[in-house]
Formats: C-alpha cells, structure tokens, sequence
C-alpha cells in the first residue's frame, strides 16, 4: 500500500474508516509538515479545518488537499475530488466485504478544466459526454445552515456521483453549485437521456446535512463528443447553454445541447473571411471544359468559384457557397463571378478563341434580389456578349423550392436568349416532368447516374431515357463527371454527346484553358 501511494504524486495518505492515519505519501508529508510517524498518530479530522470535520466521517475514495489548507478567498471551500485509477481501489483490499479503511487521495489543484481538456483530447479522443450539473438548494443551504452545509451536500452529490460514474469517468466541482462530469464513449441522445435521468435519480435521494434532512434537486446541461464539438471547451459552452436552457423549465430538468449543425459551425468560421476575400477580390475562377464527346473538342466551360484563404487554406465551393447564401453574400459573391467570367469570355473571343459558351452556377437567392437581372444585362452589355453566350445553372434542388416571382424572372431570361440549365440533375426527388416546369434548354446529368453507367444496365437504361426525352424536347444533356474512357464509349454508345468530367479534363486555370483553346485552333502550336 505504501509503495501505491509513493507512485501517486500528489499528496496522498490511507486512513482508516476512523479517519486515523495509517500511511502517506512523501508528498503528503512534505504538504502537511509532519513527518509520517507524527502523521500517524494524528486523525484528519484534526489536520482538517474544525468545520470540514464532520464532512470526513465515512468519507471514501476521494478528499482535496483543500481541506487540509486554508478555505478559498471567497470564503468557499473549495472541494475538488478525483478518482484514483480504478486498478488502485483493490490493491491491498483487507479480507471482507467493506474495506476497513479508506484510501484518500489528497489533490494540490481541483482536476482543473484544463485535466478535463486533456482528458477529451488525450483519453477520449473517440467520444464523450460532458455533464454540466448545478445543484440548486445551494444558495438556499448556505444563507440559512452556512458554509459548512453548503460544503456537505455538494461534497454528498460529489460522493453519489462518483459512484454512480463509470471507472474511467471523471468530475470536478468548477465553482460554486456546479459540477462537471466526463464520462467516455460517444452516445446517442437517447442514451445519454437515459444515462443523465439515472443519473439524477442517485444524485436527488434525501440526505442529511448538519441535522437537517435536505432533498437535493440538480439542473444538468449536457454536450456530447464528437457531436457538439471535440474540444473540450467547445463541449462546455455546449455544456452550458444547455443548462441555461433548463433555466427556462419550471422544474430541475435536463437539457442535451442541440447538435451544432455543421453549416452553423461554418457559418461561424467562414462568414467574415469571406466577406472579406469578397471585398478584396481574393477570390479565383476555375473553368471545366465541357467536350463534345466524340471529337473530344471543348464547346463550352463551366465556371466555377475557387477561394483558397490565406489563413483557413483552400475551401470548397459546396461549403462557402452555402455560407454566402445563408450570410446574404451569394449575389456580391454572383456578381464578381459573372463580371470577372464575362471579362474572360470577351478575352478569348478577341483573340479569336472560340469558346461557345459559359455556364455560371446560379443560386435562387441570387435571382431574388431585385438587381440581379439588371445587373447582369448590363454586365453582358459591358463585355460585348449575347445572351445566347450565357448558361444559367441551377441544381435540382434549388428548383424544387423555387417561388413563382423567381421561376417567372427565369422565364423572362430564357425568351431573351439565355441558355437555362438544370444543375445536378438526379439529385433531387423530382421527375422528369420537372423538366417542363421552366423553358429549360439543357439538363445536366449529375455525376451520381452515371458512376457506374459502363458496367451497370440500370443506370444504362436511365440515361437512355433521359437522353430520349431530351432529343425529344430539344434540351440538350451534358453529362457530370465522367471519370473513366469506359463511361466515355458507354455515354457515347447511348448518345450522349456533351460531357464534364476529370478524364475529360479537370477546372483549369483561365490561362490553362486560354490554352487549351489555342491548341483546337492550331493543333501544332
Ligand atoms: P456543380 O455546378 O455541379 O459543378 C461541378 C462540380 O463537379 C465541381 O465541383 C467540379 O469540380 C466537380 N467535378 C467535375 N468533374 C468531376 C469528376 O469527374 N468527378 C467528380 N467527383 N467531381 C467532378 P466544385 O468546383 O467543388 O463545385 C461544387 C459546387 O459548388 C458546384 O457544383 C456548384 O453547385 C457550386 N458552385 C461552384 N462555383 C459556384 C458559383 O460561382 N456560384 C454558385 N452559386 N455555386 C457555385
Ligand atoms: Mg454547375
Ligand atoms: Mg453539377
């Protein structure tokens, strides 16, 4: 026993269930200024604080070196409490069922949030749960019994909540009426309902505190790894806005953090820096050839947004693209790319490139504000373009949710002469019959329908009818992302005849298409 207590560093001492010393550590030794056989003949009662006392009777497993010092400047004491690894508790176990003695192991620091950091990050890197409790007579204990109850019953929470965590869970007290608790292993919210009402229920039994029969009742904020966060100071704000919440129910209760959705978390991370890459025209364009399949020639180009942020590195366009939706910054975002793609196309055809047209990705919300049309007539006006020039693409699911006044402005477009391309198609829930809700000129295959289009009949079957329907209504199909020369015959076997794709070659850089295009006018060049 000696040697387990000399591995521990901190101070720690074994008594028995009298509180009578038996042994400590060097630590302990050196904490208290008693030299072991002085220290054996004392109880901690009396190397306690005379008011933490009593708390001493009966205690098991855990005590704060705390107890043994002075009490905290805001008159508090401050009670920290740790478990000792759990191969630790047998050792040296006396025959019997209860053991004769109780270890104590005596901190030098509470298990500070930074333990319970290093914790999440080191021991639990594959999940965890964080309990943020608040037991809520304290402040009522205190006036009327005064600090030592105050400090009993957080210490008898303390005690039943240590029984009732796993081994490997750990808790600490972070001040005043709260507790927190870590307990290992990603849960599901129904789990960690489950776990957190039991939990209670343990923790909420009647006790007794200096003669006085006191029922405690806790308010517990929970956050769960890797769901809320996997640091653990993301998991305490998660932690702790859920417990403000249970400040809202008439009753003690528990609140499990709503799950952070990702497009929240990047909205939090990417919003300024984009307004400002915007702003400061940081942002770049790729273009991705589209190819006639049969010659292999480029007939038009995709335009697509590239930001590659100083500091947060390169981000791609399905994420910065939702988060200038949601952040209103999609039509000064829009109106940049169709400026600088517009200034592109009038380039190369000055140089006597021949790219037929451009398709620019075109959110809904875009064509909601009113200045968008406009603007984009006079930027076609400014560069020397028609109208018949221009893709507009919208995905499937942004026509599914498509309000009339928008669909109408879409209508107006297209009898001008813009080209209207459904986006993705294949991706969303809706039919060919979506088709023929607006004048589109073309649909785009989206890549999920033909991953496996030169092996699977299926896929096979539908892209023929697709392409039937198409060559029926005159909309031309352009196929997303054929990767392999197999998809390539099988598309043409089918009569596909437009496709995008990296076999076909991947967004390019303008000066990489400039000369791409140069190479189809003068081969040898
Ligand atoms: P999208 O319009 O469907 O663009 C095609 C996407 O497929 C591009 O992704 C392209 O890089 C990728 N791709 C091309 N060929 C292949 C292939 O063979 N295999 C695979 N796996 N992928 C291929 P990217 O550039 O990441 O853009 C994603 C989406 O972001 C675009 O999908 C478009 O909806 C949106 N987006 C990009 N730029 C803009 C923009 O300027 N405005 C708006 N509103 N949306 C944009
Ligand atoms: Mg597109
Ligand atoms: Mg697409």
């Amino acid at each position: 026993m000696e040697a387990l207590l000399e591995r521990i560093e901190r101070p720690a001492a074994l008594a028995d269930d009298q509180g009578r010393v038996l042994a400590a550590n060097g630590a302990f030794c050196r904490r208290s200024g008693l030299d072991l056989a002085v220290l054996r003949q004392r109880s901690l009662q009396e190397l306690c604080a005379a008011d933490v006392a009593p708390l001493l009777q009966g205690a098991v497993a855990t005590l704060s070196s705390d107890l043994v010092g002075s009490p905290a400047a805001d008159g508090a004491l401050p009670l920290s409490l740790s478990r000792l690894p759990a191969t630790a508790a047998g050792v040296g176990d006396p025959p019997g069922p209860e053991p004769a003695w109780c270890l104590l192991e005596l901190l030098d620091q509470r298990l500070t949030l930074a333990d319970l950091d290093a914790l999440v990050t080191t021991r639990y890197g594959d999940g965890a749960v964080l309990m943020h409790l608040q037991v809520l007579q304290l402040d009522l204990v205190r006036g009327r019994l005064g600090i030592a109850a105050c400090e009993a019953l957080i210490e008898e929470i303390a005690h039943r909540l240590e029984a009732a965590l796993p081994a490997d869970g750990y808790f600490c007290r972070q001040g005043g009426d709260r507790l927190l608790a870590l307990l290992p292993g990603a849960m599901g919210i129904d789990a960690v309902r489950d776990r957190a009402g039991k939990l209670l229920a343990s923790l909420e039994s009647p006790t007794t505190v200096l003669e006085h029969v006191i029922e405690p009742s806790l308010n517990v904020g929970i956050s769960r790894a890797p769901d809320d966060g996997s640091e653990f100071s993301v998991l305490l704000d998660a932690a702790t806005r859920a417990l403000e919440e249970t400040h809202r129910q008439p009753f003690p209760s528990c609140c499990i953090a709503a799950p952070v959705e990702r497009s929240v978390q990047l909205q939090e991370l990417l919003a300024r820096p984009l307004a400002l890459a915007i702003e400061q025209e940081q942002l770049e364009l790729a273009y991705q050839p589209i190819i006639e399949l049969e010659t292999g020639r480029v007939i038009a180009a995709e335009v697509l947004c590239r930001w590659d942020d100083a500091v947060l590195g390169r981000q791609s366009p399905a994420d910065f693209i939702d988060v200038a939706e949601a952040t209103a910054q999609i039509s000064s975002l829009g109106r940049w790319v169709m400026e600088r793609a517009f200034e592109a196309l009038h380039r190369w055809d000055v140089a006597g490139l021949q790219l037929g047209k451009i398709g620019v990705n075109v959110s809904p919300l875009q064509v909601q504000d009113p200045t968008w049309s406009s603007d984009l007539l006079m930027a076609l006006e400014r560069h020397q373009l028609t109208p018949e020039r221009i893709v507009l693409e919208l995905t499937e699911g942004s026509i599914l949710e498509m309000s009339n006044p928008v669909a109408n402005q879409l209508r107006d477009l297209r009898r001008q002469g813009f080209e209207l391309a459904m986006d993705d198609f294949g991706t969303g829930y809706s039919g060919l019959q979506r088709l023929t809700e607006l004048p589109f000129s073309e649909v785009k295959i989206d890549r999920s329908l033909i991953s496996a289009i030169d092996y699977d009949q299926l896929q096979q079957a539908m892209l023929g009818a697709v392409i039937r329907l198409s060559d029926a209504t005159g909309i031309t199909v352009v196929v997303e992302g054929v990767e392999r020369s197999r998809q390539r015959q099988m598309l043409l076997s089918l009569g596909c005849r437009h496709g995008q794709g990296y076999q076909l070659s991947a967004p390019l850089s303008d000066l990489d298409l400039e000369a791409l295009l140069q190479s189809q006018i003068s081969p040898a060049a």
